[in-house]
């Protein structure tokens, strides 16, 4: 069997959801395949929150993207009729030259956003739940708060195949080929080939594999997301009291954490940012070792002390890092008609949508009127040693 279609989405996590619905909401007949169901938890797009803030210490160039974000966050809201974004304010903290605060600081300058910058007794008197020391600062922005990963792709699925989109789950691609002088793809799954004028490639923790090709300096990582019962319960860590929140200490090591927002037995969800683990999303580790939840909850301990109660539960996460942290959204560079997506290293979920309409416009004219220049493919150096992986 060999069908046809105007654009192929191969990957339907965060951002292949969001470029099939793109896709497919401009018109075309669009086939998406995805490895598992949908909006599942073996990839990067689980454990029910994630941060969105606009004052951005990656680089300030996200900043336009970020606003795009929101409006478009507002629209899938309103189109799906269900709240995905929650604005709780978000703080980011560390001493005021930490790239976390520094950073932050740069980019709401650059770009006029609005934000308060608090001391440490302001912080504790404004949020009792965090203790921050003598010598730390943060960064208030009112706009910050989270998103919710997996109803945002299943809002954005729905929304595809209410345009018509075809998505077929459970139904990895196992190669695809591009055709000649620019003309289409063909893709082949263990059920039939398909043809598309045009691909995009947003394989997630897969990318190593699937885009070995744009010789990127990819690693996955294992990332635990931890959820505690606070001591004293939830009612202090209420989303009027308790704000999303990154937070650099002195070594440069980040945590961040979330209000308690699924009411008391849904507890208080926290992370450490960058302290992951090289791994394979087949052979990805699962368990939450008792080793690990002492780590984290001995770093609470003095930040947020009635946090580390009782240990709720936990689920291992992927990143998918790429050596300067910024993203890869690009025509590929061999494929005229394939764009890929991926490299989303640790901060991609809030851009969700705006990466899908980037995508969209990426695989129907080539160009965007985003600014996406920081996201070409970085191959890594001739001089290092190329793994050949084959797709
Ligand atoms: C613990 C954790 C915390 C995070 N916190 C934040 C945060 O607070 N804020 C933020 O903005 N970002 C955050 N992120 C990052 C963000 O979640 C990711 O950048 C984003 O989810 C990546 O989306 P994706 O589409 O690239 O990957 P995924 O959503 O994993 O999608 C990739 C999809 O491709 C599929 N696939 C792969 N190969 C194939 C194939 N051959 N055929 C068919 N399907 C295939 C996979 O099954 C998967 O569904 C966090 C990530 C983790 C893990």
């Amino acid at each position: 069997m060999d069908r046809s279609y105007d654009a192929a989405v191969i990957g339907l996590g965060a951002m292949g959801s969001a470029a099939a619905y793109h896709l497919a909401a401009r018109g075309l007949r669009v086939l998406g395949l995805e490895r598992f169901g949908p909006a599942h938890d073996r990839g990067s797009s689980h454990g029910g929150s994630r941060i969105i803030r606009q004052a951005y210490f990656e680089h300030p160039d996200y900043v336009p993207l970020l606003l795009r974000a929101y409006e478009l966050w507002h629209a899938l809201e309103r189109d799906w009729g269900s709240e995905l974004m929650t604005l709780t304010g978000a703080l980011m903290l560390g001493r005021p030259d930490s790239r976390t605060v520094a950073g932050s600081r740069a980019s709401a300058h650059a770009w006029g956003l609005p934000h308060e910058m608090l001391d440490a007794a302001e912080i504790r008197r404004r949020f009792p739940t965090l203790r921050p020391g003598e010598d730390h600062v943060g960064l208030y922005e009112e706009r910050g708060g989270f998103v919710r990963p997996e109803a945002a792709v299943a809002a954005h699925l729905g929304l595809a195949e209410r345009a018509g989109a075809d998505l077929r789950f459970f139904e990895p691609a196992a190669d695809w080929t591009a055709l000649p002088g620019g003309d289409g793809v063909r893709i082949t799954t263990a059920a039939g080939t398909y043809t598309a004028d045009r691909l995009v490639v947003c394989p997630g923790a897969w990318a190593p594999r699937t885009l070995a090709d744009l010789a990127v300096d990819f690693t996955v990582e294992r990332q635990v997301q931890y959820w505690f019962a606070p001591r004293g319960g939830t009612e202090p860590f209420a989303p009027q009291h308790h704000p999303v929140y990154v937070w650099e200490d002195p070594e440069g090591v980040q945590i961040y954490g979330f209000p308690a927002y699924d009411g008391p037995q849904g507890g208080v969800k926290t992370a450490f940012f960058r302290r992951g683990t090289p791994c394979e999303p087949e052979t990805l580790d699962r368990r939450i070792h008792p080793g690990e939840i002492a780590v984290i909850a001995e770093h609470l301990s003095t930040r947020v002390p009635d946090l580390p109660g009782r240990f709720l539960r936990g689920a291992a996460c992927m990143y998918t890092t790429t050596a300067d942290e910024h993203f890869v959204i690009a025509t590929h560079p061999e494929y005229p008609q394939t764009t890929v997506a991926c490299g989303f290293s640790g901060h991609g979920f809030k851009f969700t949508p705006v990466v899908g309409e980037i995508a969209a416009d990426l695989a129907i004219s080539g160009t965007t009127a985003h600014s996406v220049d920081l996201f070409a493919p970085r191959p890594r150096s001739a001089a290092e040693p190329r793994t050949e992986v084959s797709r």
